[in-house]
């Protein structure tokens, strides 16, 4: 009684004091007042398995994170016009991470911001300003970023692509414009790439870049296929475009095999985008490009960032780092994340509902879909909605927003799964889901 007191003040003085574009998540709002690791807790110290939050990498409130940063926040904390080590050591092991070839950092404080100098750098670096993106990709909230992000100039409120944003269809061989069942479909996405270079030069200008995610989060956990962006990359390169990879949800071991998704397409970018994971909730964001691409964007204005790369945020970005690689996640978000791929591709053979499993590692989701691949909008609702009741959090997402997506911390552990699992099963034979 007192929590939903609480949570009605809380949505009172929200709608007073806030600002109105923004949707609260959960048809009954929660009130999360703590996190630990893989969990949240809320007023009434309900605990709920968290399988949205990305950003919370090795787990909300990591000790160790916690502790880097208030150390660091007790000593010194400014901006990087003065000599700090703390800087340098976080450039040296985040770049240790990557191929040899990207070797130069940016420090900033979001995606959006990242992706907002990954575009200066690559308008800097062509003299051109024509970007192709894919369809329904999102780069972040700035004027910049919307102008590439088809989510949100296709989405509501948005008002279509601008004159140089080129989309091409999402590479979703599920539900996309080409499917599984035919055998050129990937040839034929590619195709899509090689008509929008066409038409950028007719007009007799030049490429700027080309931006995706290694896998596609907001279309619905698409993975790429096979080969599509080693395709994409040399379309790109042969008319001097740079090849931005957003790897701002998918990035840091998240994808198990790999400690980078783009890893997995056998590709290297010239800019690299990370975000959301790299602070582990602390605001901070990466952008890492090769030594050309870095010089000749320093040779043209110059870019100062007042909280980027500050000590308090370079101690919590390499406490990160640090214990992925000491606790192993990247080999758990590998092991536990292709197990839950598995068991939820079992439960697809009982459970028609579910149209596709997809991901990698602790980077998945599945999809509901109707009557053949009619798309199960309001059944997702209602799921992630009936999930939330029984402890567990996951959102939905894709243009028909019939897609659970699961992303959790990667700290989630198969005791966590089973839980997820015996919590789904009971769900989908509620006869909402059933019929
Ligand atoms: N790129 C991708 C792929 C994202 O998902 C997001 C945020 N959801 C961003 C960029 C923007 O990041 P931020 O919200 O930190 O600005």
């Amino acid at each position: 009684e007192g929590d939903k007191h609480d949570a009605e003040k809380i949505i009172e003085q929200r709608k007073k004091r806030l600002g109105r574009s923004l949707s609260i998540s959960y048809q009954r709002p929660l009130h999360i007042v703590r996190g630990f690791k893989q969990y949240l807790y809320d007023s009434t110290a309900r605990r709920y398995l968290d399988m949205v939050n990305n950003v919370a990498h090795v787990g909300h409130e990591h000790p160790a994170v916690v502790r880097a940063g208030q150390e660091q926040m007790a000593v010194l904390n400014t901006n990087t016009r003065y000599l700090h080590e703390e800087l340098v050591h976080f450039a040296e092991e985040l770049t240790a991470t990557l191929p040899k070839e990207l070797s130069v950092c940016h420090f900033v404080n979001s995606g959006s911001e990242a992706n907002e100098l990954a575009l200066r750098m690559v308008k800097a670096n062509t003299g051109s300003r024509d970007m192709i993106v894919l369809e329904t990709g999102y780069h972040g909230n700035t004027n910049g970023c919307i102008d590439i992000s088809s989510y949100k100039f296709d989405g509501k409120g948005g008002k279509g692509a601008p004159e140089c944003t080129h989309v091409v269809p999402t590479p979703d061989l599920f539900r996309g414009l080409y499917r599984s069942d035919d055998a050129t479909a990937i040839k034929k996405y590619i195709g899509h790439v090689e008509q929008a270079l066409l038409s950028i030069t007719e007009r007799g200008r030049g490429l700027a870049g080309f931006i995706a995610e290694s896998i596609m989060s907001c279309a619905g956990q698409i993975p790429l296929p096979q080969d599509y962006l080693k395709e994409v990359y040399k379309i790109v390169r042969s008319i001097g475009g740079l090849c931005i990879a957003d790897e701002v949800q998918v990035g840091m071991g998240r994808v198990g095999e790999k400690f980078w998704g783009f890893e997995l397409h056998d590709v290297v970018p010239d800019i690299v985008t990370i975000g959301k994971p790299l602070g582990n909730g602390h605001p901070l964001a990466a952008v890492v490009t090769t030594e050309a691409v870095a010089e000749r964007f320093a040779s043209g204005m110059e870019y100062f960032n007042t909280f980027g790369g500050n000590p308090v945020s370079c101690a919590i970005g390499r406490a990160v780092l640090s214990v992925v690689r000491e606790e192993g996640l990247q080999q758990n978000a590998l092991q536990v994340g292709e197990n839950l791929i598995r068991e939820l591709k079992q439960l697809q053979t009982q459970y028609p509902i579910i149209g596709d499993v997809r991901g990698n590692g602790l980077f998945s989701g599945f999809e509901l879909v109707r009557q053949g691949l009619m798309p199960a909008t309001e059944e997702a609702v209602y799921l992630s909605n009936r999930m939330r009741d029984k402890g567990v959090l996951m959102s939905t997402d894709g243009p028909d927003n019939n897609v659970l997506k699961l992303k959790p911390p990667i700290c989630f552990s198969a005791t966590d799964m089973e839980f997820f699992l015996e919590k789904l099963e009971e769900v989908l034979k509620e006869d909402f889901l059933k019929l």
